[in-house]
């Protein structure tokens, strides 16, 4: 089974790179039902093609499994070895582990780049047909060639088969890519090799995250994904049903990265860090969780810092947790490290018994990302349940933002942001829930202050009072 992964954008072999394998070398992978191998058939600076070639053991998938049922010759007269299904996906996700998460240590921003990108799938089965290859993968932008492949061409009268060779071209960041492949061509087979519990409810939301929600065909993604088993497929819609009124990682992602550029002039992000880490170091802070942690940043610099002894990292997107793992490395802590740093995927609206008996908890850059009426819940959360001994929270100063020469009048710094506040909305929101709360706040601005509308980060820091 061979699945090839070409680009032109240039230098092409940048690719390389991002799929975090070299152009120059054959290697190899062992699976659990055969071997995988990558290799890069053409690799120059117009056009390089990565290919992943699968070679299935056919006893191996035979091995330790009952030979009775109707059909005992079933196991070992099958296509398995030599089509596009499950068994891809499993290989995508372990060989291109690193390019899926969408991290990228050398060419970061590629990464977060839509490239033009063509892909080859051999020998695709795709039950339902050409028409159902395509419902699955044009709404998601994919031009889609599918050349049908006949039973057998010694006996034409055997007529189609559900198989064909598909070319599928678009300009896309190549993890969004791989998580498309990654999802879809099980769902072309309509069938999973292995046994369909739980947790593929969570690979599915987690692999789809950022794009399954939208698509038209999502109910039926799932519902062949999971093996058509209505219990899974049933919480699986629902949760995507819950994911509409929720904010979109990859968006929320890229969202970020705009934010990031607009404040760059002045490094606002490294000012923020600073000053939070004076805090914490002026409270003699040992247990900080940092909430909404995003990429990690806050974390690396926590981890630098051996007063600290115990590091929580949460964020609602799963997929900016993977980031945040691969950022700060965390598969090459030692286990002192990795006993010091725990990262939780949970939200600031609900209460979570993991986040209470901390020193202080860090809100850097994220209340401005609520709902204004779930801001009430956040708040009696953060000081009434988790109730750190301190809690330090930044948000933009809106009144900074004319300040920037290329954010339009009246546009907040981030899209997902759904609010920003004047110093005067933050003191009183601040002041009013020290107030309920039993905290004293102290203000702080961050970033170069400005005579007329005050410096571009705001900070409150509270302190409980018993
Ligand atoms: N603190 C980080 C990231 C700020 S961006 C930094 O300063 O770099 C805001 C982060 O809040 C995002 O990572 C987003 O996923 C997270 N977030 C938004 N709503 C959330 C919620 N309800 N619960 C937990 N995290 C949330």
């Amino acid at each position: 089974m061979l699945l090839t992964i070409s680009t032109t954008h240039t230098p092409a072999t940048d690719l390389g790179y991002l799929l975090h394998k070299h152009p120059d070398r054959h290697q190899f992978f062992s699976m659990s039902f055969g071997q995988a191998s990558v290799f890069y058939p053409e690799a120059n600076t117009d056009k390089c093609t990565a290919a992943l070639l699968l070679d299935i053991d056919p006893i191996c998938l035979v091995r330790g499994k009952s030979k009775s049922g109707d059909r005992p010759l079933e196991q070992y007269v099958n296509d398995r070895p030599y089509v596009a299904s499950s068994f891809l996906s499993v290989a995508l996700a372990q060989v291109f582990r690193t390019a899926m998460s969408g991290h990228c240590k050398d060419r970061p921003e590629l990464a977060e780049t839509a490239i033009p990108l063509t892909v080859n799938l051999s020998v695709l089965p795709c039950r339902g047909g050409e028409k159902f290859l395509r419902k699955m993968f044009e709404p998601l932008g994919y031009q889609v060639t599918a050349e049908p492949l006949i039973l057998d061409a010694k006996f034409p009268e055997w007529g189609a088969s559900p198989y064909f060779a598909v070319e599928l071209e678009n300009t896309i960041k190549l993890a969004d890519l791989l998580s498309h492949l990654y999802v879809l061509i099980p769902v072309l087979d309509d069938e999973k090799h292995y046994w369909v519990g739980d947790e593929e409810i969570e690979k599915l939301m987690r692999h789809g995250e950022g794009w399954l929600n939208a698509h038209p065909a999502r109910e039926q993604i799932a519902n062949r994904y999971l093996k058509r088993q209505r219990r899974l497929t049933k919480i699986a819609i629902s949760q995507l049903a819950e994911e509409d009124h929720l904010d979109p990682d990859a968006i929320e992602l890229s969202h970020q990265q705009e934010e990031e550029v607009l404040e760059k002039r002045i490094s606002l992000n490294e000012q923020r860090l600073t000053s939070v880490m004076e805090v914490l170091q002026s409270s003699s802070a040992k247990r900080v969780v940092d909430l909404g942690c995003g990429e990690g940043k806050l974390l690396q610099l926590l981890l630098k810092d051996s007063a600290i002894e115990q590091i929580t990292g949460v964020d609602v997107s799963y997929r900016i947790l993977e980031i945040a793992k691969e950022r700060l490395q965390v598969d090459r802590f030692s286990p002192a490290q990795q006993s010091r740093l725990q990262l939780l995927q949970s939200s600031l609206i609900y209460r979570d018994s993991r986040l209470t008996g901390y020193d202080v908890a860090t809100v850097i850059e994220v209340i401005e990302h609520l709902d204004l009426e779930r801001l009430a819940i956040f708040e009696r959360n953060l000081f009434e349940f988790i109730r750190a001994k301190r809690a330090i929270v930044t948000t933009p100063n809106v009144e900074y933002n004319v300040r920037f020469e290329n954010l339009p009048a009246g546009k907040f710094r981030h899209r997902d942001h759904r609010f920003e506040w004047t110093r005067q909305e933050f003191q009183t929101w601040a002041n009013g829930v020290a107030d309920r709360f039993g905290y004293e706040v102290e203000f702080r601005s961050i970033g170069m202050e400005d005579l007329a509308v005050g410096s571009p980060t705001q900070m409150a820091i509270f302190t409980r009072q018993v």
